[in-house]
C-alpha cells in the first residue's frame, strides 16, 4: 500500500492530460491529484494506473477512465456536505474522488466481491464514505433519500424511476444512457414533476445490470 513521489509525479501528469481534454473544475482536478488510483487496481496494473484508461477490476467490471470520472464529477457540481448517491461502487475510485470533494457519499454495488473489496480498502486509505451498500442500484437507497445529487457509473438502458424520486428539488442526476454506447445525460430537478435534461456526448460503460433474482 505505497504511495510514492513517482506516483505523485504520474498523477500530476494525468491531471495535465485531463486539463488538455477540457476538464476545468479545479476542485475535481485537485482531488484526482491526491487520490492514489494505483491502490484501487490489482498490483499488476500499477505501472498503468495513471494512464487515462479503464482497466479490469474483477467480476467482469472495470474502473472508469479518469477522464470519465472527472467529467461526471464536474457535472455533479459537488459542494461540501452534499449528500450524494453513487450507483456502481466498483473499484471505489469515483467514490474516493467524491469523498475528497467533501461530499457525504452513499454508494451501492451489486457484485459482492467488489462490495467486500471496497469495504476493506476504504478504511486502509482513510477514505470514509457515509454508507456502502450491497444491492440493486435500480432501486436507489430510499431509506437515505433525498440526495443533493446522484451519479450512475454504469450504462443504463433507461432512467430508473426511483432515482428521479430520490433527488432533491434543484438536485442533479448524472447518468450515462444507452445500450452499446451511452450519452452522458444530466437531469436537473426543477420541481416535483419537472426535470431539465442536458446531453454531453458519447461515453462507454459496462452495463447497469438488472436484478439477478
Ligand atoms: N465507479 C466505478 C465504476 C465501476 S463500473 C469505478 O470507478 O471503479 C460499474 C459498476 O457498476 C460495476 O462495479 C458494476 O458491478 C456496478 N453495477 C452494475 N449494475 C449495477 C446495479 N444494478 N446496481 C449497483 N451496481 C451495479
Amino acid at each position: 500500500m505505497k504511495d510514492t513521489a513517482k506516483h505523485q509525479g504520474l498523477r500530476n501528469q494525468l491531471v495535465s492530460v485531463l486539463e488538455q481534454k477540457g476538464i476545468t473544475d479545479k476542485s475535481v482536478l485537485d482531488a484526482i491529484k491526491k487520490i492514489p488510483r494505483h491502490l484501487f487496481l490489482n498490483s499488476s496494473f500499477e505501472d498503468y494506473a495513471y494512464q487515462d484508461k479503464a482497466f479490469p477490476i474483477g467480476a467482469g467490471q472495470t474502473i472508469s477512465q479518469p477522464y470519465t470520472v472527472a467529467f461526471q464529477s464536474q457535472l455533479l457540481e459537488v459542494k461540501k456536505e452534499h449528500k450524494i448517491l453513487e450507483i456502481g461502487t466498483g473499484s471505489g475510485y469515483q467514490t474516493a474522488v467524491l469523498c475528497m470533494l467533501g461530499a457525504k457519499v452513499f454508494s451501492v454495488e451489486r457484485q459482492k466481491e467488489l462490495f467486500k473489496q471496497t469495504s476493506v480498502l476504504f478504511p486502509k486509505l482513510s477514505i470514509r464514505p457515509k454508507h456502502l451498500s450491497f444491492g440493486d442500484g435500480y432501486k436507489g437507497l430510499p431509506g437515505y433519500a433525498p440526495f443533493d445529487s446522484i451519479i450512475v457509473t454504469a450504462g443504463a438502458p433507461f432512467i430508473p424511476q426511483p432515482l428521479m424520486a430520490q433527488l432533491k428539488i434543484g438536485g442533479r442526476l448524472v447518468i450515462p444512457l444507452g445500450e452499446e454506447v451511452q450519452i452522458m445525460t444530466l437531469l436537473i430537478r426543477k420541481n416535483e414533476t419537472q426535470f431539465e435534461k442536458h446531453e454531453f456526448g458519447e461515453f462507454r460503460f459496462v452495463p447497469l445490470l438488472e436484478d439477478k433474482n
